[in-house]
């Protein structure tokens, strides 16, 4: 059970997701968490480092979804000027969300990562159904009241876990 909480990379932010390393991976698809792992959840427009980040992918040939448990007003208005679909109201860690993303996509399980800061919902989700997970440190926006105190403190635990478990190179963490 524990093992499904465990991500297979951990990093300091979504930009040190390195595209190249991706590909050597595999990964062409993504399915990408919106507040705190792409947006801080209380900000209204992406940080231009940010934009940079996505559209260097999409130019690259990634396929990205955002899968959002968030209500489709806010994501729908982030993402239309990048033309990058997305799945809201997605109750992770929930399989649906997640293939519905996939089926937006045509993407298959070998070839999709899922990102997200949060273990019991993004991180969970993924390894539920086999895709490649990347936990990040999440953004410094305010966070919804059950987030803050339900899932960060299990986190904490489970984070303590996956430390003793990382072999570390350059700034991220390969969780074996
Ligand atoms: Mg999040």
């Amino acid at each position: 059970m524990l093992q499904k909480l465990y991500p297979n990379m951990y990093v300091p932010s979504i930009l040190d997701i390195n595209p190249d390393e991706l590909q050597k991976n595999g990964i062409r698809f993504l399915l990408l968490d919106l507040d705190n792992t792409i947006i801080p959840r209380d900000a209204d427009q992406f940080a231009p480092e940010i934009i940079h980040w996505l559209q260097s992918l999409l130019d690259r040939g990634f396929k990205l979804c955002v899968v959002s448990n968030n209500n489709n007003m806010r994501v729908n208005n982030l993402l239309e000027p990048l033309q990058i679909p997305c799945v809201v109201r997605a109750v992770k860690p929930l399989r649906q969300a997640f293939l519905r993303a996939m089926e937006l996509l045509d993407a298959d399980t070998a070839s999709t990562a899922v990102v997200g800061d949060q273990i019991f919902t993004d991180i969970l989700g993924g390894n539920r159904l086999g895709l490649f997970t990347i936990l990040v440190v999440p953004m410094q926006g305010k966070e919804f009241w059950a987030t803050k105190l339900i899932n960060r403190r299990l986190e904490k635990l489970v984070l303590k876990r996956i430390l003793r478990r990382v072999s570390h190179k350059d700034k991220k963490y390969y969780v074996k």
